[in-house]
């Protein structure tokens, strides 16, 4: 069975310059929860951008399931949830997710349930009547209810718990731990690193562009320690 994500010697130099991606070799395997982990302007997101084809590599490989990033067979089974969101705001959240749903091909007689079924999820089934009155972490929520509507077997999270509060980020891991649970792959970028210790198998740091570590976390971090500790250990040893 082919890997979710296959990633070989992948490098994204933005136009004069060097900065990006400098070589990323990685495999995530189906029903991983997977976090890329880095300090600011370490790449993740331009790792995460690949993955959708949303840019295009200056050199190297990138397969979901077997098939190239962006052929449309290994795009339809992938949920993405962006960095920043944005919505269009006189739409109300039923209207997004039904716009979303057309859009995806959902069939018409199953969108109306799963609309409410995910709004629940993420419990904006009371939020206001349109998108402009919402909060950060409202539209984040709607965000997240978007990226699951297609029942995708790929979630590409970028900060999913970036802006919410509390019961917000529990609810994100829920939603992680039955993504995980239903068979699904997720791939998820995060600065909260207590949170990624909470939910992910596989971990990798990036630095610079680089892959500087890569592993279980029971392999990552020894007894005694935790994530935060190893990674700033590794990122100060890394210099500039
Ligand atoms: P953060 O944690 O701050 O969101 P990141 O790890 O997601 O950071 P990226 O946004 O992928 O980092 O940026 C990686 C590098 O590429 C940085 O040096 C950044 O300045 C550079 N970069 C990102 N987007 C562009 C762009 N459109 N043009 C030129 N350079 C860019």
């Amino acid at each position: 069975m082919a890997p979710a994500v296959e990633v070989a010697k992948l490098v994204k130099h933005y136009r004069g310059s060097h900065r990006g991606l400098n070589g990323i070799d990685l495999t995530v395997g189906e029903g991983e929860v997977f976090a890329l982990l880095g300090p600011n302007g370490a790449g993740k997101t331009t790792f995460v951008k690949c993955l959708l084809a949303l840019l295009r590599p200056t050199s190297g490989s990138i397969s979901l399931f077997g098939e190239p990033a962006g052929n449309p067979g290994a795009r339809r089974g992938v949920g993405f949830v962006p960095e920043t969101p944005r919505f269009p705001d006189f739409l109300s959240a039923q209207e997004v997710l039904r716009l979303h749903g057309r859009l995806i091909g959902l069939p018409h007689d199953d969108l109306k349930l799963r609309i409410s079924e995910r709004l629940e999820a993420v419990d904006l089934t009371d939020a206001p009547k349109r998108v402009k009155a919402f909060s950060k972490g409202m539209i984040r929520r709607l965000a997240l209810a978007q990226a699951l509507l297609g029942s995708p077997r790929l979630v590409i999270m970028d900060e999913p718990t970036a802006d919410l509060d509390p019961i917000g980020r529990r609810n994100v891991r829920n939603e992680i731990a039955g993504l995980k649970d239903q068979g699904a792959t997720v791939v998820l970028n995060s600065h909260l690193l207590s949170e990624v210790e909470r939910v992910s198998d596989h971990v990798a740091i990036v630095h610079q562009g680089r892959l500087l570590a890569e592993g279980g976390i029971d392999q990552l971090v020894p007894d005694g320690q935790d994530l935060e500790s190893v990674f700033v250990d590794l990122i100060e040893k890394a210099g500039n």
